[in-house]
């Protein structure tokens, strides 16, 4: 199928974009193309005028600060991918980025695209929610920041206006004592996920102060679920962290550990709705709510250990 009629407009500055936008009705901002053309092709949306923004200057940054990392609106998933100071200062972009599609669709798609598009299978929106983050939205009445808890309405729907655009996002750098982790089960490497979770765990010590996760593919929305009541003071250890801490070798409270994770991954489902569809039955989707809790919780834990003590940990980073 080919797209219905349009109007393009490639614009070559931010202001000529957000006017372009204010006068048409039924527009719409094409990025990186990567969602929106199959759904041009599909005829599944059908705008009257798109507002090509590749030709808008300044937009293309990735830029990195102590306080975390700020994504322009061109900045492509490859580009934020291969930013090794956007890994330090919050790694949880890239564990989660080496999931997104294949190079090739990262090449062109761009991680505030992904964002806006508010696709609930997508990994970037989760990330930006478990992470507190921002949108940067800007219309020709001005700029306003979106923070990620006010921002995804529903499946493909975000709170933007029409109007806006997205400048920016803004995903806050780790915290000391934190660290993160990022897994996902898909049946091709690069295919949307079946389910995908990405947690973050700080720790005092070796105990848990704090476990947020965050869950993809699962509900209508990017959902994050607080754990820190379940596993607050526990030792949730690995085998490479027992090694690091001679108390994790006790085996009762390898058993507890146990214990406080499954019930994590119930307290979590308890919280979410997993739906069927054509991909999984609802049963296996909630399967894999709790196994991916667990595992990613411990690899979370594992890494807010490894960052606070420097000793080696497990990462579920790297398998693009
Ligand atoms: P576009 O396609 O250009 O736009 C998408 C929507 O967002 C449109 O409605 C557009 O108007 C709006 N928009 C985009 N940018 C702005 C802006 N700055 N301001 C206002 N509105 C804006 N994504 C995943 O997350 N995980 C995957 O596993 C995955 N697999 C894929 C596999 C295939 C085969 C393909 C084709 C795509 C896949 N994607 C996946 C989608 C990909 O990540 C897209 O790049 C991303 O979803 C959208 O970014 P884009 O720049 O291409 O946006």
């Amino acid at each position: 199928m080919k797209p219905a009629p349009f109007a393009y407009r490639r614009p070559g500055s931010l202001a000529e974009a957000l006017s372009a936008l204010a006068s048409e009705t039924n527009a719409k901002v094409l990025a990186g193309g990567q969602s929106l053309v199959p759904l041009l092709s599909m005829r599944l949306a059908a705008p009257a005028v798109l507002v090509d923004i590749n030709g808008v200057p300044g937009l293309a940054g990735v830029e990195v600060s102590d306080d975390g990392v700020r994504v322009g609106a061109l900045a492509r998933h490859a580009d934020v991918l291969a930013s090794q100071e956007a890994r330090r200062v919050q790694p949880l972009l890239a564990m989660a980025l080496s999931h997104v599609a294949h190079a090739t669709i990262r090449n062109r798609g761009t991680t505030v695209g992904s964002i806006v598009h508010a696709d609930a299978a997508a990994e970037m929106p989760v990330v930006l929610k478990l992470l507190g983050g921002s949108v940067e939205a800007e219309s020709v009445a001005g700029r306003r920041t979106i923070g990620a808890d006010d921002l995804f309405l529903g499946p493909l729907e975000s709170s933007l206006r029409p109007d806006e655009i997205a400048v920016s996002a803004f995903f806050p750098a780790l915290a000391p004592g934190a660290g993160v982790a990022f897994d996902e089960i898909a049946r091709r490497h690069g295919d949307y996920a079946l389910c995908g979770v990405a947690a973050l765990v700080r720790v005092d010590g070796d105990r848990v102060t704090e476990a947020r996760a965050g869950y993809l593919s699962v509900n209508e929305l990017p959902t994050v679920v607080d754990l820190t009541d379940v596993l607050a003071g526990h030792v949730v250890s690995t085998s490479s962290t027992t090694e690091a801490l001679a108390s994790t070798t006790d085996e009762a409270l390898a058993s507890t550990t146990d214990e406080a994770l499954a019930a994590a991954g119930d307290v979590a489902l308890a919280g979410l709705d997993p739906a069927e569809d054509i991909h999984a039955t609802a049963a296996y989707r909630a399967q894999l709510v709790r196994v991916l809790t667990a595992r990613v919780l411990r690899a979370a834990y594992d890494d807010a250990l490894t960052r606070s003590t420097g000793s080696t940990g497990s990462t579920t980073e790297g398998n693009a």
